[in-house]
Formats: structure tokens, sequence, C-alpha cells
């Protein structure tokens, strides 16, 4: 492994790894206007919340999720939404983004912490019809890798799951989409035809049902910290076979666990700020 990319997969694993229990930051956005801060911690002013139900898009597991993030990021994925109901996809389903201020989320990851990171499912095995929220509070798409993770399952893997990957690859202002190496290796051993889309799809632990998409810093938000772009190619190299030898080869003993990132002294202002009046609850968070 290169420095580089040692270096993008430290701070990518800062990011992701769990998050210990802190106490939740307030259930309303603090007022705008957008304010982007901070790489892995950090916070979000100017929220605003995706719909539970959209065209092509629904919400689900809102009883333990968060579904607030930078405009930028609701309207790709409403963007998401309409062009996986163009190209015949069931409705995406989404999972976390943010809290309405950022910062940890509760029991998640210590990523999605300043609206530029939401949780999309990868199932497209049969039409989503669209039920009521509390009805798809318990939705949990299976897994399309098989146990030993070395490839994806083939009674579970649909031509729609590429689709839908490329289609996330393609909106504005993606960074890179995270899934699990076995699906990785499956896209780079079938697509034909483009695959410069394949470069922004990368490998990581778990990811073997959802996908996880991270969009660049808005424009003009300059306390807003962005990871170094992917390297050029389709990944479908010695970078990606390097998740699977890791598994042939003998278990390291465990590192010491590392503090959670703390959050950039800016944040402390923003989860502090009384919401504003046009934050109070919408039909649509009441509906949750
Ligand atoms: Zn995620």
């Amino acid at each position: 492994m290169t420095a580089a990319r040692a270096w993008v997969a430290t701070l990518l694993a800062a990011l992701l790894a769990a998050a210990p229990a802190i106490a939740a930051p307030p259930q309303t956005p603090a007022p705008g206007p957008l304010r982007v801060i901070g790489l892995g911690a950090g916070c979000i002013a100017g929220a605003e919340r995706l719909p539970d139900t959209a065209p092509g898009l629904q919400t689900i597991r809102s009883s333990h999720s968060s579904f607030w993030g930078a405009p930028t990021s609701i309207a790709a994925l409403l963007l998401l939404g309409q062009r996986a109901r163009a190209a015949g996809l069931p409705d995406i389903y989404v999972g976390d983004l943010s809290g309405p201020r950022g910062g940890p989320l509760r029991g998640g990851h210590v990523s999605h912490q300043r609206g530029l990171d939401a949780d999309v499912w990868l199932d497209v095995s049969a039409p989503h019809p669209v039920l009521p929220v509390a009805a798809r509070d318990t939705l949990d798409p299976p897994s399309l890798v098989r146990p030993d993770g070395r490839a994806v399952d083939p009674q579970r893997w649909r031509p729609g799951i590429a689709t839908l990957l490329r289609l996330a690859t393609g909106l504005p202002g993606v960074d890179r989409v995270l899934v699990n190496p076995a699906i990785k290796r499956q896209l780079c051993q079938t697509v034909t035809g483009d695959r410069a889309w394949l470069r922004l799809i990368r490998p990581w632990y778990g990811h073997s049902a959802h996908m996880h998409i991270s969009f660049q810093c808005p424009p003009g938000q300059p306390e807003c910290r962005q990871l170094p772009p992917p390297p050029p190619g389709d990944g479908c190299d010695a970078s990606l076979q390097w998740w699977f030898d890791q598994m042939d080869a003998p278990p390291r003993p465990p590192g010491k666990p590392k503090p959670p990132p703390k959050l950039p002294a800016a944040c402390l202002a923003i989860m502090a700020a009384p919401p504003a009046p046009t934050a109070l609850p919408t039909t649509t968070s009441a509906r949750r």
C-alpha cells in the first residue's frame, strides 16, 4: 500500500469506526446560512431534512436514523430517486444521513457528521410499494455478499444493483461510493463499455447490503475539509486485491482503540444555537 493510500485508508477508518455513545445533540437544525464544518468529526448549520417519501425514494428505519443533510446532498438524493425510477428500478431505500446539526450519530458512525454522507440500500430485487413510514421501520435488506466475503451471492445479485451504483456515481458533487470489496469485484468482472464510473466505487469493510455515498464539500464552505480524490483508473487492481489478500493473512493482534475524533471548536456554537422559528417540526417530521 502506498503512503498516500495508507493515509486515506487510515483516515477513512477513523471516519467510519463505530462511535461511542455521546449525549444526543438537539433534534432541530441550527439556523442557516449553510455552514459545513470538519471532516469525519464535524457539524452542519442550515441543514435540510430529506422527505420520507419522494418520487422513487423512501426512507427506512426512521426510528433509529437521521435524515438531515446539506441542501446539495438532499437534492442529489432526490435526483437519485428520480433517476432510479426512470431506469426502471424500485424506489431507493435511504437510511442514515446526518443528525439535524451533525455531530456523532446515535449508535452510528464517526462519519455522517456534517450532512455529506448517505446510506442507500442496494435492494432492487422486487418493487417497493410505498408503505407508511412506521411500516418501513423494520425493513432490513439482506447482504449481497457470500458469508466467506470473497464474492457476491449469485442468488441475490441483480444487474440493477450495478445500475443503481452507476447512477450514484453520476450524481452532482459525489465524492466516492463505498461498497463491500466483493461488490466492487463483481463490478470489475462484469461491467462492460464505460468503466470510468468504477473509479468512484471504493471497497470498504461491511457495506454488503448498502452503499455509503459521500458528497464533496459544497461550494463556499471553507471550514469543510475534503478527502483527496480517488486515484485515477477503475480501481480493479492491486488496491482491490489487497482486501482479499487480508482474508488469507494471519490475524493481527487487535490494536489499541483510538479515542473518537474531537468536534471542531466551531461546532460547539452550532450545537448550542437556538432553533430557527422555521425549524419547528414539519408535517414530514411529525409523521416519523
Ligand atoms: Zn454510511
